[in-house]
């Protein structure tokens, strides 16, 4: 009997262990075992809605169960075993993992554990600042918002309340794209004029988005403008206090709800083993995607470093952390059956962001489109993932139900 097992039920390891589950489906003397410390697949991105949707308009449990996929409904009757726990220790060269209190042997291992943030970069981030990078950091940004908001309505003589977002990648836009109509109920809901609440958000470099192209930047700083969304450039944030972001510049600017959305690390390994890793601990991972210098472990998603051809990084994304699990389970199963499986190379690409409302930008590695036809682009990659993960009629209730509930905000 072969072992195999993945770790981490995110975009890449379900992608994995569902393509494997088809490929040896009728072959009983493979074993498939699904590792996650949670029972649920954290659908990352719509948490921007989470943390911005009116609790007069969306109940908790609803925004909730837009973003929480159980496993148990992935799953189903599917031969995979699936085990909650927390990696805390993996050994290579005994091929065993320590699972919570069971220790797991395996024959081969696809590792899939996703990043989080890197808080390491500034001074004050992990103590000062909400992120979003889970459902519990989401719900507090919420209820952080909503009490600032409360809080300054009952204050006489208040300043400005000010909303600042660290850094200006894909997670900050569309966090700030759709804060704008959250202000505006709660200004509505608490009696806070609409005209004291401000967004801003500090960017280092002179673009936002930076890891795609300049006209995605543009068209993403255009709508937020036209949102009312103040976007400071060459703002590179180097220590937060309780009140107060501070610049490389010299600059101290006061804030009200301070949300981090800087840099990632890969989520750390721990155990007696020396896998090569980049500085930012991403696993390095040769053209099949099989950790280098390490028999029958692969690894795939935000936690390895997978190059392109040019040897450039491929872009960090749902879309594409989810073709690499694809990709590994096949690479996995040509190994096996002692077949040459193909090189990596990433597919067709496509990137989509929703920014304030129903609006949204769509690029391709050619083209670029913004507008209403974008956000139905997003809205329809949301659809096949769901789709892919849960069969046609689930993933049609699952994006109508996506659909109803965040666009009460709009
Ligand atoms: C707020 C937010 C918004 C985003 N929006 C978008 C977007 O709109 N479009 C897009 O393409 N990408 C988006 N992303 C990025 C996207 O979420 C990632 O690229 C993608 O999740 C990477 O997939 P993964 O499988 O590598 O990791 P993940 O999806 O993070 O999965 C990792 C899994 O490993 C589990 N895990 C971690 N450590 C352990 C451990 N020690 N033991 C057991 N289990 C463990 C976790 O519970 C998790 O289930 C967003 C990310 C965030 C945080």
């Amino acid at each position: 009997m072969k072992k195999i097992i993945v770790v981490g039920a995110g975009f890449a390891g379900l992608n994995a262990i569902l393509e494997l589950e088809k490929r040896f489906r009728k072959n009983l003397e493979v074993s498939l075992t699904l590792v996650d410390r949670e029972d649920y697949h954290l659908f990352t991105p719509n948490l921007y809605e989470v943390a911005t949707a009116e609790e007069e308009f969306t109940s908790v449990a609803q925004v909730k169960s837009s973003v929480v996929l159980p496993l148990s409904q992935i799953i189903g009757r599917k031969r995979i075993v699936f085990i909650k726990g927390e990696l805390t220790e993996l050994d290579s060269q005994a091929r065993k993992l320590k699972v919570g209190i069971r220790t797991l042997e395996y024959d081969y291992l696809i590792l899939a554990l996703g990043d989080r943030p890197d808080f390491s970069r500034v001074e004050g981030a992990q103590e000062y600042a909400l992120t979003l990078s889970g459902l519990p950091g989401a719900l507090r940004i919420r209820n952080a918002l909503e009490f600032a908001v409360q809080a300054a309505s009952h204050e006489v003589q208040r300043g400005t309340l000010r909303v600042v977002v660290v850094g200006g990648g894909y997670v900050a836009v569309k966090f700030a794209g759709e804060l704008k109509s959250f202000l505006d109920i709660l200004s509505w809901k608490y009696g806070y004029p609409r005209e004291r609440l401000e967004i801003m958000i500090a960017e280092s470099s002179d673009r936002l988005v930076t890891g795609l192209g300049k006209d995605f930047g543009r068209q993403v700083l255009e709508r937020l403008t036209a949102l009312g969304v103040r976007t400071e450039f060459h703002h590179h944030a180097v220590k937060f206090d309780h009140h107060f972001v501070e610049f490389l510049n010299g600059e101290r600017m006061s804030y009200d709800v301070l949300v981090w959305s800087l840099g990632t690390a890969a989520s750390s390994l721990p155990g007696p083993m020396v896998l090569p890793k980049t500085l930012a601990g991403r696993l390095e991972v040769d053209e099949y995607l099989k950790v280098k210098q390490a028999a029958n472990i692969f690894a795939a998603g935000n936690m390895a470093q997978v190059l392109d051809r040019h040897g450039q990084p491929v872009p960090r994304s749902a879309a594409v952390a989810a073709e690499q699990g694809r990709y590994v389970a096949q690479a996995l199963t040509c190994l096996m059956q002692n077949q040459k499986p193909r090189a990596y190379s990433l597919g067709f690409y496509a990137v989509t962001l929703r920014v304030g409302g129903k609006w949204g930008v769509l690029q391709t590695r050619r083209w670029l489109l913004a507008g209403y036809f974008a956000y139905w682009a997003d809205l329809y990659f949301h659809f096949r993932h769901y789709w892919r993960l849960l069969g046609f009629g689930p993933a049609v209730r699952y994006v109508f139900r996506e659909k109803e509930i965040f666009s009460r905000n709009d």
